[in-house]
């Protein structure tokens, strides 16, 4: 069910995606009785790999000189609170904190200005990525696809500029990447409007923008937290799979 908040402890419930034309249904709910699922089912997750030149370059990467874009299946997403289940398959899975955009309308070959104008909100993603795999694979599906390694949330907020707002990620209360949409090498807005001239983006669909320097590993029992600043922070445990 999705809702809006009304006030720090109370929400709204509304009748279907705020996108989708979802409006208030008049029930309220209080905030300590609501699970907190993924807030958004998204057609596809759209992703931009080296998007700040700090981190192509702690990669050994070149910066792009088009934005370079892969997809992360649905079934990868997860909720805040959920575990980032570590797949037996890989020895070096890591955090990518990430500002991720919520597509508002149907967008296709759209400018920059619609695609700003086409904007719903923002929210965080960690992109979690199996290093090891990425790195011995042309192709980055493998290790960006596992079950769980699209954590976002915790919630949407829509009144944000996108060419400022800060992205940062904690593991077990340390920092470990700081960054900033004045540090992308390809604007949000500029990145909506490329997509769309591949693929035509639907309301709901997820854009992640890119991860600023200082990815690490995660091991079992960490604890990592994505904040996006002005919308919240996202807690995700993390746990060994079998
Ligand atoms: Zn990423």
């Amino acid at each position: 069910m999705y809702c809006a908040w009304h006030n720090e402890t109370t929400l709204l419930t509304l009748s279907a995606a705020p996108w989708l034309g979802g409006a208030a249904t008049g029930q309220r709910i209080a905030r300590p009785d609501v699970r907190l699922l993924a807030p958004c089912e998204p057609s596809k997750i759209v992703c931009v790999g080296r998007n700040y030149a700090a981190h192509a370059k702690e990669l050994g990467n070149e910066l792009p000189t088009e934005p370079l874009i892969f997809l992360k299946p649905p079934s990868g997403l997860c909720a805040h609170g959920d575990h980032i289940c570590l797949p037996v398959q890989s020895e070096r899975v890591e955090h990518e904190a990430e500002i991720g955009v919520i597509i508002g309308q149907r967008l296709r070959n759209a400018s920059s200005a619609q695609a700003r104008a086409a904007i719903f909100g923002f929210t965080c993603v960690n992109d979690v990525t199996a290093r090891d795999i990425q790195r011995k694979e042309t192709q980055f599906t493998r290790a960006k696809a596992f079950d769980t390694f699209c954590p976002v949330g915790p919630w949407i907020e829509s009144e944000l500029d996108p060419n400022d707002i800060a992205v940062s990620a904690r593991v077990n209360g340390e920092l470990r990447q700081s960054g900033h949409t004045r540090d992308m090498v390809f604007s949000i807005e500029n990145l909506i409007a490329f997509i769309s001239s591949v693929m035509t983006l639907e309301p709901g669909d997820l854009i992640s923008t890119g991860t600023p320097e200082g990815v690490a590993p995660l091991r079992p029992g960490d604890v990592v937290e994505i904040e996006v600043g002005g919308v919240g922070t996202l807690v995700n445990p993390v746990e060994q799979g079998a």
